[in-house]
């Protein structure tokens, strides 16, 4: 699948980019290394009508930031705390690469350190209106959940920004996108979304989780909507949440991409999600040891409507066997390189994957 989507999207890149890769082979050769990736990129899109989403690499973390046509942006979750503000310093990359000084929206999932633990830090380096969150942290007996909730709580204590907390049905104030929250603090949508309900038939084979009792579950889930597009991303939200939205039938409806829940790890992306709402594309936050377990990957494969899946690193625990091709990876097994996967959509439905490392992108038509 991976080789013919190789040949079918250099197809459909046409003639500009045609050009344009000639032109990037020949600065390439001439030892031309800063011609502009991004206008290279994404030869279709238009920044004035296109957004822009940023999977950018914290090692195994969250850290996705959308940036709507409209200007505003929001962030999903801040990375890890520590390493003299790696995280934060990505975030910041990827923001002055989008055009943005400022983010507008920093939503936090659940108060786990690979995701809220990066914020007081970015918002030393960038000033951020409102943080969107499910409320209390849920998992104060563990020690480090609990120190990165408190130094969240002392950042909004400031009385700098606006906060915002979210249940299910809610639909954030974002210019640009629809966003609409799936799961907060336990909770699930109570009904269908409208034109979902559908008999879900992965539920007959995907068996019940056990009750998770971390953080994860609570975690804020959210669906994108952007023109013909739907995004989903759920945070580290469990299997047994996932069955809870998912059975016995489908609540969420079909959806174009789908940031894999919890960095692949095998306590969430069950097939009972994946196969049911049928992503063309899904992205995973994975790092090199940290989440992409083979049987997720698997799981996605396996998804009947899928295109393609892309990583943000190579599984060191999924080999070769259940790893994405290496073009669909960003980082693959060395030192830590940093390189971001990014997202150019389209109000049509076609929308295009930027592979930073590679400095090439796949695109995908409207409707396929
Ligand atoms: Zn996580």
């Amino acid at each position: 699948m991976t080789a013919s989507l190789t040949t079918e999207s250099q197809f459909r890149l046409g003639v500009f980019a045609a050009r344009a890769f000639a032109l990037a082979g020949l600065y390439a050769a001439l030892g031309f290394v800063a011609f502009d990736s991004v206008a290279f990129a994404q030869p279709a899109a238009n920044p004035l009508k296109s957004l822009q989403i940023y999977f950018v690499d914290v090692e195994g973390g969250q850290a996705t930031l959308f940036v709507t046509p409209a200007g505003q942006s929001l962030l999903i979750d801040t990375g890890w705390p520590g390493n003299n503000g790696r995280d934060a310093d990505r975030i910041v990359a990827a923001a002055h690469d989008a055009g943005i000084k400022e983010i507008d929206f920093v939503l936090i999932t659940h108060y786990h350190d690979d995701h809220v633990g990066g914020a007081p830090q970015l918002a030393e380096r960038i000033p951020i209106g409102t943080f969107i969150d499910h409320g209390e942290n849920r998992e104060t007996t563990d020690e480090v959940t609990q120190k990165r909730w408190l130094a969240y709580q002392q950042l909004l204590s400031t009385g700098k920004y606006k906060r915002i907390i979210a249940k299910p049905g809610d639909t954030l104030p974002i210019k640009g996108i629809s966003a609409e929250i799936i799961s907060s603090d336990g909770a699930v949508l109570p009904k269908a979304l409208p034109g979902a309900g559908q008999p879900n038939p992965a539920c007959a084979s995907s068996p019940q989780p056990p009750a998770d009792k971390t953080e994860n579950p609570r975690s804020l889930g959210t669906l994108i909507t952007f023109g013909k597009l739907k995004i989903l991303d759920l945070g580290d939200l469990t299997a047994d949440k996932e069955r809870e939205l998912m059975c016995p039938v489908n609540r969420i409806g079909r959806v174009d991409i789908y940031i894999a829940s919890h960095h692949g790890f095998n306590q969430s992306g069950s097939a009972a999600l994946v196969h049911a709402i049928t992503p063309r594309v899904a992205i995973v936050d994975n790092g090199a040891t940290k989440g992409g377990s083979p049987s997720v990957l698997d799981v996605i494969k396996s998804s009947p409507n899928l295109a393609a899946l892309w990583q943000l690193h190579f599984s060191e625990e999924a080999g070769t066997a259940h790893n994405a091709a290496p073009e669909f990876i960003a980082n693959p097994s060395g030192p830590d390189a940093a390189n971001y996967l990014k997202l150019t959509a389209n109000p049509d439905g076609s929308f295009s994957v930027f592979n930073s490392r590679s400095k090439q992108s796949q695109q995908y038509s409207a409707g396929s």
